[in-house]
């Protein structure tokens, strides 16, 4: 029987070099031997999107969304405000934290895989002074739409914005400019090919001396409290240490197929199978130069039902993933990321032809 195929946006499958990882020595988190692995994790991320000399990263255990609530509660100033675009779940997730902040924010809402208009992006700017961060969900997974970072990201650096980005399901995996952003938030078990447990937030290291200002507004997920103990080799909590250490190998395996490289891997993968789900006669939830690298939304079939579509895919060792809320009933979503095989992708075409 051939292994489970994971086509799920994470976690994904891993190698098994980051699988005997995790089976390391029990450890304690005071010794020097996990603050050597943290400090070497933290440089081997900056190191792998080469933005070492601007950034600096802060580890956070917890899945993506732990990383997303350390950077969203940390860094916005007490009585400005947050620019949330929000097109699907992820986008909306950033409203329900600037809420559970009480945080004022501005919120360009968008009928889900519908990208954001710059001009009336520019025109809040504009005219909104309070506004001192603008966030971005780079791709959205609820649908697989890349959100316009570079744009969005060139328009809040003109007037003069911090430029904060959830990338936890395109970081390695779709083109990634780093150059106007101010704060970047992933996790290990996606495109990184680690294991859920730990997440992070790479921030621009000039922006520190504004960000230590921010009142403490939560005990964990305070962002300048983890930087201050990480720098120092300390750690204010205990770490999901197994996950620790399949990201350092994660990383290692990054650096050495480039991101560059992943990311190529990453979109031949995506193009081979739509070319496949066009052959198929599937319709595309996003049209052509909109989609990511990593997830392909897709409409069920007429007369297809999910469940019935997830349940042969999985006896025949694929797992999909479902749509969300009111796209529930409509699309099914592929991801390619993970440690997935060329003949893998080829099998599961084959299978989806029969069930589809
Ligand atoms: C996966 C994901 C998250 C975080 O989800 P977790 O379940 O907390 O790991 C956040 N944003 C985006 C865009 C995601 O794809």
């Amino acid at each position: 029987m051939p292994r489970t195929v994971l086509l799920n946006p994470g976690p994904v499958n891993i190698t098994d070099k980051v699988r005997q990882a995790m089976a390391l020595p029990d450890l304690c988190h005071r010794e020097k031997e996990f603050t050597d692995l943290m400090a070497a994790i933290r440089s081997k991320l900056l190191q792998a999107f080469d933005i070492d000399k601007e950034f600096t990263s802060v580890l956070v255990s917890g899945s993506g969304t732990a990383a997303l609530e350390m950077a969203v509660s940390s860094s916005l100033t007490s009585g400005r405000s947050m620019l949330v675009i929000e097109n699907g779940v992820y986008g909306e997730r950033v409203g329900k934290l600037c809420d559970v902040y009480n945080f004022y924010r501005h919120t360009i809402k968008l009928d889900w895989g519908v990208p954001p208009n710059l001009d009336d992006i520019e025109n809040i700017l504009k005219k909104q002074s309070d506004i001192e961060v603008v966030s971005l969900v780079h791709h959205e997974t609820t649908t697989g739409l890349l959100n316009p970072l570079q744009a969005v990201g060139e328009l809040a650096k003109k007037y003069g914005k911090v430029f904060l980005v959830d990338c936890i399901s395109s970081l390695a995996g779709d083109e990634m400019d780093f150059s106007s952003i101010d704060l970047a938030v992933g996790t290990a078990n996606k495109c990184l090919q680690g294991v859920p447990g730990v997440s992070f937030v790479l921030f621009r290291k000039k922006d520190l001396a504004r960000l230590i200002k921010i009142p403490a507004r939560t005990l964990y997920f305070n962002l300048t409290g983890y930087h201050k103990a990480q720098e120092t080799g300390g750690l204010l909590f205990t770490p999901a240490i197994p996950a620790h250490y399949a990201l350092d190998v994660a990383l290692d395996e990054l650096i050495e197929e480039t991101v560059a490289g992943r990311i190529k891997r990453y979109g031949d993968a995506a193009n081979f199978l739509r070319h496949g789900f066009k052959n198929l006669g599937l319709e595309f939830l996003i049209p052509e130069g909109w989609r990511s690298n990593c997830l392909t939304g897709l409409k069920l079939p007429k007369g297809l039902g999910y469940e019935k579509l997830h349940a042969e895919l999985k006896s025949n060792g694929f797992v999909i993933y479902a749509g969300q809320g009111n796209l529930s009933e409509s699309i099914f979503r592929i991801a390619n990321m993970g440690d997935i095989k060329q003949e893998e992708f080829q099998r599961f075409l084959k299978v989806l032809k029969t069930v589809s």
